[in-house]
């Protein structure tokens, strides 16, 4: 099993029932649902289908939506059109554009009024470029610097430029409160700025009473870069969103930024997930390409918790296969390469569960913890135990948002109290055959005072 964990964004590709069981068999733990695209009946379609497939393969799975946030994204096009590097397209301050008139619909009046003439426009990742070339009063000239596809929805990005974008539209804050009332675990935050930001949002969620929603912070414009600390700070998870990540700064930049952002997140003690063109070129192949892989392979030893596809399970003609491809990297790595560890914890509560991860990892036990709120699981995830790391728990949302951290199997458990939820644990993982006769194991919930918080035991036949 795959310690780094994989999530899959669903789109048409992953509409159906039967592939979403099917990537969950291969490894998937967690899916993504972009709120940029579709809308809340195929958003409940997705739902569904990953409810149903976690009671078919008998695990928790995470559930994160994405919500747009300070991003720019071209309006509708009622029909995708070509462009042949070289000619001209019309960008204008609308909702939807006419392919007929090769519009491309910007309905952001704070962006649209300050291009310039000269100024670089990137979508798609930045495959897709154009030069602003004229500025006329009913629409903005833009050359196509490349061959492009103008479809609905596309990020765009103006090379060098930031916009005081609000962090919520309309749109956000109600598909913020769908996603809140089905139940999602995570909110992905598109373009976090500062740490304020989160904070917003975290602010917006726990007034929901749904406090057990995680926020996760986007890293992908300049100033999310420049305020990196406070951002971290501020999230409950990080994501290195590499695609706008990419058009926002020089490619060349990626691997250094990439880097520091998985360290910082694991110094200050969060988890982080790298995401976007890790197996671009299987979006159209079913193998990858060399670089694909020695790229997962990099992640992977660098330390992440996950690893999110986007196109390839979104938008591919090989969801299933790019799923299988992550995962045999993975587990390739993991079993030849040294993974990072950040052990520098400083509560005493993440001292304790330290101390029980190095002590199964010094007696080669297998460690079981048993937790109400997830708080001693999420630790022990961080210090990347050597051993295998079984989490019982008695509530589903805690199961679900465990279910991406790096190493945890996770099993749902109805007990009232500590003893009984690790009694019945140590039951469950017995029949699963996780555990076996003659296992060390070390059965322990999180710091507790005055309480007898951790057991040694080896499995006997009874
Ligand atoms: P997106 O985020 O797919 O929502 O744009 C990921 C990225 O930018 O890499
Ligand atoms: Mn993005």
């Amino acid at each position: 099993m795959c310690r780094a964990k994989l999530i899959a964004s669903l789109g048409p590709s992953t509409a159906g029932q039967d592939v979403v069981i099917t990537l969950c068999r291969e490894g998937v733990v967690g899916f993504r649902i972009n709120f940029a695209h579709g809308d809340e009946t195929l958003w409940r379609s997705m739902v569904d289908n990953i409810l149903k497939a976690e009671s078919f393969v008998g695990r928790p799975l995470t559930l994160i939506g994405d919500l747009r946030g300070p991003s720019i994204r071209l309006g509708d096009v009622d029909n995708p059109y070509s462009v042949m590097r070289g000619e001209v397209v019309n960008l204008v301050l609308k909702d939807v554009g006419l392919s007929g008139k090769r519009e491309v619909p910007l309905p952001l009046n704070d962006v649209y009024n300050k291009l310039e003439v000269g100024d670089t426009v990137l979508m798609n990742d930045g495959k897709i470029r154009f030069r602003v070339s004229d500025i006329l009063r009913d629409r903005v000239e833009l050359i196509a610097l490349t061959d492009a596809v103008i479809s609905s929805r596309k990020t765009l990005v103006v090379a060098n430029k930031e916009f005081n974008l609000p962090l919520l539209r309309e749109k956000d804050i109600s598909d913020l409160n769908f996603a809140l009332t089905m139940g999602f675990n995570y909110i992905g935050l598109s373009y976090v700025r500062r740490g304020m930001d989160v904070k917003i949002v975290k602010d917006m969620i726990r007034r929901s009473g749904r406090d057990n929603v995680r926020v996760i912070a986007k890293i992908e414009t300049r100033s999310a870069v420049e305020n990196l600390d406070e951002i971290i700070e501020a999230a409950d998870a990080v994501l290195v969103a590499r695609g706008d990540l990419g058009m926002n700064f020089g490619l060349e930049e990626i691997p250094y930024l990439q880097k520091k952002i998985i360290s910082k997140s694991l110094e200050l003690g969060k988890p982080v997930i790298v995401a976007t063109q890790l197996l671009e070129s299987m979006i159209e192949n079913p193998i990858p390409t060399r670089a694909e892989v020695v790229d997962v392979s990099t992640a992977v030893s660098d330390g992440v918790d996950a690893l999110m596809l986007t196109g390839e399970t979104a938008i591919g003609k090989y969801p299933v296969e790019a799923v299988r491809w992550l995962r045999k990297v993975v587990e390739a790595t993991e079993d030849r390469l040294v993974i990072s560890k950040f052990r520098d914890v400083k509560s005493l509560s993440a001292k304790f569960a330290k101390g029980i991860t190095e002590l199964a990892e010094d007696i080669n036990a297998k460690l079981v913890v048993f937790s109400i709120y997830g708080n001693t699981p999420r630790i022990v995830a961080l210090l990347r135990p050597s051993v295998d790391f079984y989490v019982g728990t008695p509530n589903i949302d805690v199961a679900r948002s465990l279910s991406i951290l790096w190493g945890l199997r996770v099993y749902q458990v109805s007990a009232s109290n500590y003893d009984e939820g690790l009694e019945l644990t140590y039951e469950l993982l017995k029949k699963k055959e996780e555990i076996r006769l003659g296992d060390l194991i070390i059965l322990a919930y999180g710091l507790k005072e005055y309480e007898q918080a951790i057991k040694l035991r080896r499995v006997g036949s009874s």
